[in-house]
């Protein structure tokens, strides 16, 4: 397929529905159907037989639910598009789009990992627990190179990193892998802000639940990666059942047509609240990414659990990338299932919140926070009592 060049907020809008007008429709149609009606068997036994021996997609309908379907084929257009890959394949969850590679490599052999830390806190589990047979070495940016194997399938980082927002460099980690496919986690990030496949990742994985859907009400998760990779993926999802549900492909490919307005207007609001957070006496340290973003993750001087028990406006909650502001304490919830020794040593310490910002008014989320800190200690760890920071700053 030729890809002409096309600006990210255009392909946000087009990528995916091309072929509606000439269709006679506006919204892409939801397709719902579990199976196909065919009266020729013998064809698609012939499409079945390709369908097992490439994991290329069908041409024509389905056949089957768990082997495709046509709206969730539109997100994965849509998002391969602005992720600057060849494909892309959707699942029914972050997760399940990571156990999908995880289990593509572990069924050619190559059962290594090399993770960089931090990395979301289920991620870290599966990976450090092995459940999919696969074993991990953790090490850092520079020792990645050093850590690859003759069976090592996988490098995985993600930058911004959750929860932490570490940065890494994307190309030099790249470099380090040679051969061996390098997956970036570009959940925080989103394509609007980098495109991990232009800096030489393989594989750019979403959990999809976050900015893709952007409104709290969808979960998925995505690889976008060359279509040689893709068709592997696809032969797993078949065999594995991770699929996308099709109204979640509907909302998704909903969902990227706003993504750069939403991400790009976030970001401006997040980038303010990091500048207020660090002038903050109560607030220790502030982590806001060089690349920008939506999220905020800040260490306060007295108890996090009272800023989250004391937020009004701001909702206490797991999970990001919705249009409402959300915050949460990793070492609490997100990141409670790596091991204490692990999380500490990724630098999620206990004081550490971290913080969606969705699209209110700044100075309304300012005005919830600044209540939300005062009611948390304010003794700094010198035990010398600061004056709080002005109201309405
Ligand atoms: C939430 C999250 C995941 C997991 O995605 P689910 O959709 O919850 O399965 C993976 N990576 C990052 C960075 C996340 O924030």
């Amino acid at each position: 397929m030729e890809i002409p060049s096309r600006s990210l907020a255009t392909e946000a809008v087009h990528a995916g529905r091309e072929d509606l007008a000439a269709l006679g429709l506006h919204a892409a149609p939801l397709d719902l159907s579990t199976t196909y009606p065919s009266y020729d068997s013998r064809a698609e036994a012939a499409r079945i037989d390709e369908f097992a021996a490439t994991g290329a997609r069908l041409q024509g309908p389905p056949v089957y639910a768990r082997l495709d379907n046509p709206t969730v084929a539109r997100f994965e257009q849509g998002l391969a598009r602005l992720e600057g890959t060849e494909s892309a394949v959707a699942f029914a969850s972050g997760m399940a789009a990571l156990s999908a590679v995880l289990l593509v490599r572990v069924s050619m052999g190559l059962r290594h990992v090399v993770a960089v830390r931090p990395l979301y806190g289920c991620s870290d589990h599966l990976l450090d627990t092995g459940l999919l047979g696969t074993e991990v070495t953790w090490t850092d940016p520079a020792g990645v190179a050093d850590a690859i194997r003759p069976d090592t399938g996988l490098v995985m980082v993600e930058t911004p990193a959750n929860p932490t927002l570490a940065e890494l460099n994307l190309r030099a980690v790249a470099h380090s892998c040679g051969e061996v496919p390098l997956l970036a986690d570009n959940t925080f990030a989103t394509p609007v802000l980098q495109r991990p496949a232009a800096e030489g990742a393989r594989l750019v994985l979403h959990s999809a639940t976050k900015y893709l859907g952007g409104h709290g009400d969808v979960m998925g998760g995505v690889v976008a990666c060359d279509e040689e990779f893709a068709r592997k993926l696809r032969q797993i999802r078949f065999a594995t059942g991770g699929v996308l549900h099709p109204l979640a492909g509907y909302l998704l490919l909903r969902g990227l047509a706003t993504l750069p307005v939403r991400v790009r207007a976030q970001s401006a609001t997040a980038a303010e609240l990091a500048t207020r957070l660090a002038a903050d006496p109560r607030v220790a340290k502030v982590h806001y990414p060089k690349i920008g973003g939506a999220m905020v993750a800040f260490e306060v001087h007295g108890d996090p659990h009272e800023v989250t028990a004391g937020v009004r406006l701001i909702t206490p909650a797991v999970s990001l990338g919705s249009v409402d502001t959300l915050i949460q304490h990793p070492g609490s919830i997100s990141h409670r299932i790596v091991d204490p020794v692990d999380r500490f040593s990724g630098g999620i310490g206990d004081k550490l919140l971290r913080m969606s910002v969705g699209l209110e008014d700044v100075d309304d989320l300012w005005a919830d926070l600044d209540a939300a800190l005062a009611g948390s200690a304010t003794t700094p760890p010198d035990g010398e009592r600061r004056a709080p920071a002005p109201a309405g700053r």
